[in-house]
C-alpha cells in the first residue's frame, strides 16, 4: 500500500469532544513537532504517525463565534483562508443535537476540500434507531465526503474514522520525524493545556477571548519550568480566574500541571498568573502580536 500523508483540521462548536477526539486519534504517539513547521501556516497539534500513513492534526483557532469582535473577525478570516489548504476537514458534532451554533460553523466550512461529518457522543445515544433521522437531517445542510459516528471518550469507531481520513490524504512521504518533539511545540502544548483547564473549571463564566502566553520555558534536564499568563479583557474578570483565596487558580495550576506532566513525560514546574490586557480583543494589532494573523 502507498504512503499517504496530509494535514488535517478539526473543526466544531465547543464542547463537541475535539480535544477528546485529537486525543484519541492520536493516541500514546502523540509527536508534536514544530521544527519544519514552517512548511505549513498551520498550528500543528498532533500527529499520527501509522505503517501506511502519517496524520498531521492542525490548529483552527476560529469557530469561536460568541462574541462579534475585532478578534474573532481575524480568527474566521484566518479559518476560511487555512482551512482550504488542508487535505481533509473533520467536522464534529454531538450526537442528537444540532443547533445554530453548529450551523454557524458550517456556514465555514470549505467548498473545495473534503469535510468529514464525525457524530461523536454515540454513547450517549440511548435507542440508536433514533440516530438515522438525525443523520439524515444533518447530511441535508452540506456536501460531507462521509459520516462517521463515534464515541471519542470510549474511542468507539476511531479507526474507522482514521481509514476514512486516510482515503482523503494525498500519496507522499512522511512530513516529520516519528520522534520529534521540540521545546517550542512543547511550550505551545503548554499553553492550550491552561487555557483548557480554564474553560474547563470555569466554563460559561469566562468568555472565549481569554488567552494564554508562556512568558517563559526552562528546560532543565528532565524538569521544565513553565510561566504562563492568562490573559483576560477585563479587570471584572480577574477575580473570576483567581477565586476565592485563588482557589480557581490554583486548582487550574494544578490540573495543567499534571496534565503536562502526563504529556511530556517530565517533572513540571508551573507558575499561573492572570494579567489584564484592557480592550485587547478589539485591538487588532494585539491580535496580530498573539500569532492569530
Ligand atoms: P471540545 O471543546 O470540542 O474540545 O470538547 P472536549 O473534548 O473538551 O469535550 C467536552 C466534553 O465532552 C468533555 O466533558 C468530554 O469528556 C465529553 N466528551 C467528549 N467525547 C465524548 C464522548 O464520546 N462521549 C461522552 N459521553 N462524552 C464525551
Ligand atoms: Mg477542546
Amino acid at each position: 500500500m502507498e504512503f499517504r500523508t496530509g494535514y488535517i483540521a478539526i473543526v466544531g462548536r465547543p464542547n463537541v469532544g475535539k480535544s477528546t477526539l485529537l486525543n484519541h486519534l492520536i493516541g500514546q504517539k502523540i509527536s508534536i513537532t514544530s521544527r519544519k513547521a514552517q512548511t505549513t501556516r498551520h498550528r500543528i497539534v498532533g500527529i499520527r504517525t501509522d505503517e501506511d500513513a502519517q496524520y498531521v492534526f492542525v490548529d483552527t483557532p476560529g469557530f469561536q463565534m460568541q462574541h462579534q469582535n475585532v478578534l474573532n473577525r481575524v480568527m474566521n478570516r484566518t479559518v476560511t483562508q487555512s482551512i482550504s489548504d488542508v487535505d481533509v476537514v473533520l467536522f464534529v458534532i454531538e450526537s442528537m443535537r444540532f443547533d445554530e451554533r453548529d450551523e454557524k460553523v458550517i456556514a465555514l466550512l470549505p467548498r473545495d476540500c473534503p469535510v468529514v461529518l464525525v457524530i461523536n457522543k454515540l454513547d450517549k445515544v440511548g435507542d440508536k434507531a433514533d440516530l438515522l433521522p438525525f443523520i439524515e437531517k444533518v447530511s441535508a445542510s452540506f456536501p460531507f465526503a462521509a459520516i462517521i459516528p463515534v464515541s471519542a471518550k470510549r474511542g468507539a469507531q476511531v479507526p474507522e474514522l482514521v481509514r476514512e481520513i486516510r482515503r482523503h490524504l494525498h500519496e507522499g512521504e512522511p512530513i516529520y520525524g516519528e520522534d520529534e518533539i521540540t521545546d517550542r511545540s512543547e511550550r505551545f502544548l503548554a499553553a492550550e493545556i491552561v487555557r483548557e483547564k480554564v474553560f474547563r473549571l470555569l466554563g460559561d463564566e469566562i468568555p472565549y477571548s481569554i488567552s494564554v502566553e508562556i512568558e517563559k520555558f526552562e528546560t532543565e534536564g528532565n524538569l521544565r519550568r513553565v510561566f504562563a499568563a492568562i490573559i483576560v479583557d477585563r479587570d471584572s474578570q480577574k477575580p473570576i480566574l483567581i477565586g476565592k483565596k485563588g482557589e480557581k487558580l490554583k486548582e487550574i495550576g494544578t490540573q495543567a500541571r499534571k496534565d503536562m506532566e502526563e504529556l511530556f513525560g517530565k517533572k513540571v514546574y508551573l507558575e499561573v498568573w492572570v494579567k489584564v490586557k484592557s480592550g485587547w480583543a478589539d485591538d487588532e494589532r494585539a491580535v496580530k502580536s498573539l500569532g492569530y494573523e
